[in-house]
């Protein structure tokens, strides 16, 4: 079975990245088929992005959209000197005692990490969740080199036991239900099955308790790196990050360069917006603030603390003078909840690690818009991606600069192209449009079933109607019964106001 067809949900299989260029049609096909899955992500997602609404609009009412502006200055212009405020946290994060590294793409950014583990004479590793070092393919590149390495956020636990791929910024394993990982576990860690959520969260405790303390490296991400101080913030739910930062005597935290902020300060304010953007808390359960490896005098902490701050594309990124804003994005997730496309087909549609309308941008922009061709189309432009975005991410703009860059370097295919510059033909013209219009009513209007639905859409419709059915056209259009009802009652109504 080719990769591109795979099953979207897997049990003890890992899903591998497709080949390129990646076709996201054939894998959402399956994925809109998965009544299972569909369900999953559906109530998941909405319930996030309803509770989201809510948090917010109780929390800070009509002040949200000035602390949204506020966010995304911080962001830009932190951006906007990067330069500058990456010395600053170097200096400071060295003078903290942290040895802070430089990775220009993904390969070195593992050789780093490599080469520590290997002084260091590592062989058991944890790892906290982290988008950058899904980016990269840490875990891959560890395994491969002998170091034992585990996930220990309970969903990336799963995952790596059921051989599986996340494929949703904060909520990993959206797409599995709590049946899976209780046959997860009995298969792979010999646990009796259940379904219950506490028991299964005690039988991953147990298991990942005693792989802290036996490991020699911990690997974290990082939320935000503050110049001011020199220090990596972390923020998780279940404490697995604190974990990982402080029991093994070695600490890397691998960061991507936009993380930046300049000071505690402007922390406060993306901490304030990013955890009720993701799960609508006010604040993530744990927030730790590390600032350098434990002191001679303090007990807990690691011995060393590494900072590996990650390139791989984000300066090319950052030069581009429309595509910069996506660096902006502090990984919230709430554009993905709002997505009626990410809602319908989930992650593993998009065939890469950043899924959902910020995936739609950021995967091409890093890895290739000819590699990645389709993923600025998965979009209706409804707007509520941008709508969502905490730092004012105009991500529905983007989308369309992303389309218009596929028509210019003529990625889309012949047909495509054709079929398009027709449909603008006929936008040109009202009578074109009119006579148009009129034809497709006509042929939907004959189509329909008896309860006014068309079941089976012809042509590239067809597609559509597959998973829903279509309302036929109104017999009139809204032209025509304007001019039959209403031309005349603007007179009227003047008529009306001078008598
Ligand atoms: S683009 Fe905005 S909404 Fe989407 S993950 Fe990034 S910050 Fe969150």
């Amino acid at each position: 079975m080719n990769e591109q067809t795979a099953p979207v949900t897997h049990e003890g299989e890992r899903v591998l990245f497709p080949p390129l260029p990646y076709d996201m049609r054939r894998r959402s096909d399956a994925a809109v088929k998965d009544d299972a899955l569909r369900a999953a992500v559906e109530a998941a997602t909405l319930t996030k992005d309803t509770a989201r609404k809510a948090t917010f609009a109780e929390a800070f009412g009509e002040r949200y959209d000035a602390l949204r502006g506020l966010a995304e200055r911080i962001k830009q212009h932190t951006l906007d000197h990067l330069d500058y405020y990456l010395d600053q946290f170097i200096d400071h994060a060295e003078a903290a005692g942290a040895t802070v590294h430089y990775a220009a793409d993904a390969a070195e950014a593992n050789r780093v990490c490599l080469g520590i583990a290997e002084r260091e004479g590592v062989r058991a590793c944890v790892k906290a969740k982290s988008m950058v070092t899904e980016e990269v393919r840490l875990l891959e590149a560890l395994q491969a080199a002998g170091v034992e390495t585990l996930e220990t956020d309970l969903g990336e636990f799963i995952l790596q036991l059921d051989g599986d791929a996340p494929s949703h910024i904060v909520t990993p394993m959206i797409h599995k239900d709590r049946a899976s990982v209780g046959r997860a576990f009995e298969r792979e860690l010999g646990a009796a099955y259940t379904d219950e959520p506490d028991a299964l969260t005690a039988i991953a405790r147990e298991h990942l308790r005693d792989k802290y303390r036996r490991a020699d490296m911990g690997v974290t991400g990082g939320n935000f790196l503050v110049a001011g101080s020199g220090s990596v913030v972390v923020c998780t739910n279940e404490g697995n990050g604190t974990f990982c930062a402080s029991t093994p005597r070695v600490h890397v935290a691998v960061v991507g360069i936009e993380k930046l902020v300049p000071t505690f300060e402007h922390a406060a304010v993306l901490l304030k917006l990013l955890a009720r953007s993701s799960t609508a808390q006010p604040l993530t359960v744990y927030t730790d603030i590390l600032t350098g490896p434990k002191r001679r005098d303090e007990h807990d902490g690691p011995e060393q603390l590494h900072v590996v701050l990650v390139d791989n594309g984000r300066t090319e990124l950052l030069a581009d003078p429309v595509m910069r804003d996506t660096l902006r994005c502090i990984r919230c997730g709430a554009c993905l909840n709002a997505c009626p496309v990410y809602r319908t087909v989930g992650g593993h549609s998009y065939g890469a690690v950043y899924t959902g309308p910020i995936g739609a941008l950021v995967t091409p922009m890093l890895k290739g818009l000819t590699n990645y061709p389709d993923l600025p189309q998965a979009s209706s432009l409804c707007g509520a991606c941008g709508e969502a975005c905490p730092v004012n991410i105009d991500i529905p703009h983007l989308l369309v600069h992303l389309r218009n860059e596929l028509n210019a370097q003529r990625v889309a295919g012949r047909a495509e192209r054709r079929a398009f510059k027709l449909y603008a033909w006929v936008l040109k013209k009202p009578w074109r449009y009119r006579w148009a219009s009129r034809l497709v009513r006509f042929v939907l209007r004959r189509r329909a079933d008896d309860d006014g639905y068309v079941t089976r859409a012809p042509g590239p419709g067809k597609g559509w109607t597959e998973t829903r059915d279509l309302p036929a056209p109104a017999k009139q259009s809204f032209r025509q019964w304007w001019k039959q009802n209403k031309r005349d009652e603007p007179q009227r109504h003047r008529d009306t106001e001078v008598n």
